[in-house]
C-alpha cells in the first residue's frame, strides 16, 4: 500500500527568531507539493513563534515528557507543546537515546504520553556502526522498535529508522540495506498494530538530500524521511520535498 509521503526536518539546536523567515519560505514553498506532508521539529523556544508565522503547516518539537505536568525542571508536556502551536513531537531521537540515556520504556510512554494527547509522533530507531558490522542491525532495530513502540496505538504514529552512523555523516546505507529495514519494520508494525501497522510511515533518515532524496524514496516502505542538516535552508530542504512528490 502506497501512503502519502512525509517529510519532516529536524532543526536539533540551530535557529534563532532570525531564522522564521527560513520557516516561512518552507512552509510557502511547501504549498507546490499538495501530495506530501511536510513538517518541521524546531527548538522548543521558536515553536510558538513558528506557528503563529505559517498557521496550517505543520510544526514540530524533538521532544516531549512522559508525564502530563509535574516537577520536571527544564522538560516540556505534550499539553504544552499543543498549547504552543504544535501538531507533533519526534520521541527517541539517538541524540537522545545516547546523550540523555533515554531508554526505550521512557521513549515508549513518551510516545503515549503524545498520541494520546493528540500530537503526531516520529519515534525514531537505529543501529550504531559497531551493531552494523556485526550483522545484527536487524534484530537490534527490531528489537529497538517492539519495546519503544506505543501501546494500542497507531493513528498519528511514524517511525523514523535512522542508522546512527548516517545521521549527520555525509553516509547513507545502500538501498538494499535500507529496503530490508524497512520490511522488517514494517511486519513488527503489523505484528503489533494487525492491520493498523499498514498504515503507520516508516521515514528514512541520515543525510538525506536532494541529490540522494530520489533513491531513498524509490525504496519500498519508505514513506518519507527525516532530514537534519538539509532542513535548515528551504533551498536545500524543498527539493527534498519535490523528490517526495515525484516518487
Ligand atoms: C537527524 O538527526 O534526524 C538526521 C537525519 O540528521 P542528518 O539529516 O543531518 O543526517
Amino acid at each position: 500500500m502506497a501512503l502519502r509521503k512525509l517529510v519532516a526536518g529536524n532543526w536539533k539546536m540551530h535557529g534563532l527568531s532570525s531564522d522564521l523567515g527560513e520557516v516561512r519560505a518552507i512552509a510557502e514553498g511547501s504549498r507546490r507539493y499538495p501530495t506530501v506532508d511536510v513538517a518541521l521539529c524546531l527548538p522548543a523556544i521558536l515553536i510558538e513563534r513558528a506557528a503563529r508565522a505559517v498557521p496550517g503547516f505543520a510544526i514540530g518539537a524533538q521532544d516531549v515528557h512522559e508525564a502530563e505536568q509535574g516537577a520536571y525542571t527544564g522538560c516540556t508536556s505534550a499539553r504544552q507543546l499543543l498549547d504552543a502551536g504544535a501538531s507533533l513531537t519526534i520521541v527517541g531521537h539517538s541524540e537522545r537515546r545516547e546523550g540523555q540515556y533515554e531508554s526505550n520504556s521512557q521513549i515508549k510512554a513518551k510516545a503515549e504520553a503524545a498520541l494520546s494527547c493528540g500530537l503526531g509522533v516520529i519515534l525514531c530507531v537505529g543501529e550504531s556502526l559497531a551493531v552494523r558490522e556485526t550483522g545484527r542491525a536487524v534484530s537490534t532495530v527490531e528489537a529497538q522498535l517492539d519495546a519503544s513502540l506505543p501501546d494500542g496505538f497507531a493513528e498519528g504514529l511514524s517511525v523514523a529508522y535512522e542508522p546512527i552512523w548516517a545521521i549527520g555523516t555525509g553516509k547513507v546505507p545502500g538501498v538494499d540495506d535500507i529496503a530490508e529495514m524497512h520490511a522488517a519494520l514494517r511486519a513488527r508494525l503489523e505484528a503489533a498494530y494487525g492491520d493498523a501497522g499498514q498504515s503507520v510511515r516508516i521515514l528514512y533518515g541520515g543525510s538525506v538530500k536532494a541529490s540522494n532524496a530520489a533513491e531513498i524514496f524509490s525504496v519500498a516502505h519508505v514513506d518519507g524521511a527525516l532530514v537534519g542538516g538539509a532542513s535548515l535552508k528551504a533551498s536545500d530542504f524543498l527539493p527534498i520535498v519535490a523528490a517526495a512528490a515525484a516518487s
